[in-house]
């Protein structure tokens, strides 16, 4: 297969997902060669298998801090939002039928519970301001006899708001509510601590920081029950069946470890590139950025371009080498603006210009630098070309 060459390609997509961290390869290669074991079979062979996904499990509800035991792997971020959001409203569909969510959740989460309501469960999905940071009070005021979960993700893949995920916890836990936050995004780029922000469960995906793709985890607290999604043959203590990917584990325990060591830097680093790209991008005229101001994640930049159409912005970008994204990557192909900027009250029209430029620890000063050369020039051509632009009227 002929390959094309991307070495000078400005890759800006992160949230979408990561290049493999050296680390992580390093850590994985052993498990897709040598010790390929399964780890479920009893010769000395799959000792070594067996024992990577226990120190990987080991490793992983350390950075949480967590247990080990209360640690599962599964398939990535979809598969965990699923197992915690199905598998938590089965197990206590005698109790209450009525969960409570967010607008601008994740469709893996949204889908989730849209399919959950065809099957007779009652779902509130709590508004957000203009910053997409959820209304805590109307979350609170949601609460009714027959709830059963809260889920909350703890920062927005499109407009990187982090959300206040210890004070809901602590709210969902004084009601004896069960409480699950999609981190896909966090992990890796925020700090952490399932005890201190008294959440019930909690799902992560690998490749969201530089970890291998396929591979996720589902942070259950001792003691809370769920259904399982899968049946077979028993693996991972009955709660997700299935043989292992023990090179996928390991290799999302090792980035994860890596970023967590990493954070502290990276964040200041990442602060200051996005400063420099909003220092730029904001003297476009009609651009703004949106989420909130301060509380969001470190690398990830996102702005609404009006009289532009963000599709269109992005194919110009890759064309000048640079990968971009308009909403989130799971919604492309699809002509409607973003639910999460929809639901942050930005109108259609405006909706239509956005961008998410996500930035990850291979990207550096020379990659903003080119992104504020072209970017520009992008929507001045394209505002050349638009109908609705004022200068053209
Ligand atoms: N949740 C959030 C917030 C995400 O951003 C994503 C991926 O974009 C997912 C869930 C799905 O994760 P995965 O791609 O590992 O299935």
């Amino acid at each position: 297969m002929e390959k094309k060459d991307f070495s000078a390609y400005v890759y800006a997509d992160n949230a979408a997902t990561t290049r493999l961290s050296e680390t992580a390869l390093e850590a994985m290669l052993p498990y897709l060669t040598t010790y390929y074991g399964n780890p479920s079979s009893l010769y000395s062979f799959s000792h070594e298998s067996r024992k990577a996904i226990s120190n990987a499990r080991a490793d992983v509800a350390a950075v949480l801090n967590a247990d080990p035991a209360e640690i599962i792997f599964t398939s990535g971020g979809t598969e965990s939002d699923n197992m915690a959001v199905v598998g938590a409203a089965k197990a206590n569909a005698a109790k209450g039928k009525h969960l409570i969510t967010t607008t601008i959740e994740h469709h893996a989460l949204l889908h989730t519970m849209k399919q959950l309501e065809k099957e007779g469960y009652s779902v509130t999905y709590v508004p957000v301001d203009g910053e997409g940071t959820v209304d805590v009070e109307a979350l609170k005021a949601a609460v009714r006899p027959d709830t059963t979960l809260i889920s909350v993700m703890m920062a927005n893949n499109e407009v990187g708001t982090i959300q206040p995920i210890a004070e809901i916890g602590e709210f969902a836990r004084s009601k004896g509510i069960l409480f699950h936050t999609d981190a896909v995004q966090a992990a890796g780029h925020i700090p952490i601590d399932v005890k201190a922000m008294n959440v019930d469960m909690l799902s992560i995906s690998g490749h969201k920081f530089h970890g291998p793709k396929g591979v996720g985890v589902l942070y259950l607290r001792k003691g809370v029950r769920i259904t399982p999604l899968l049946q077979g043959g028993g693996q991972e203590r009955g709660r997700r069946s299935g043989t292992e990917n023990v090179a996928g584990i390991v290799g999302l325990a090792a980035a994860l470890k890596e970023a967590s060591a990493e954070m502290e830097k990276e964040t200041a680093r990442l602060k200051s590139l996005v400063k420099r790209l909003d220092e730029g991008i904001l003297q476009i005229p009609y651009a703004r950025k949106t989420g909130h101001p301060t509380n969001r994640l470190p690398g990830l930049a996102s702005y609404v371009i009006e009289y532009i159409e963000g599709e269109s912005m992005v194919l110009h970008l890759d064309m000048r080498g640079i990968a971009a994204s308009t909403g989130s990557a799971c919604s492309t192909g699809s002509l409607d603006p973003s639910h999460v900027l929809m639901a942050m009250g930005i109108p259609h029209e405006v909706a239509h210009g956005s961008l998410r430029i996500s930035l990850g620890k291979y990207n550096t000063d020379a990659d903003i630098e080119k992104i504020l050369t072209e970017l520009p020039e992008v929507v001045a051509l394209l505002r050349r070309m638009s109908p609705v632009w004022p200068g053209n009227k």
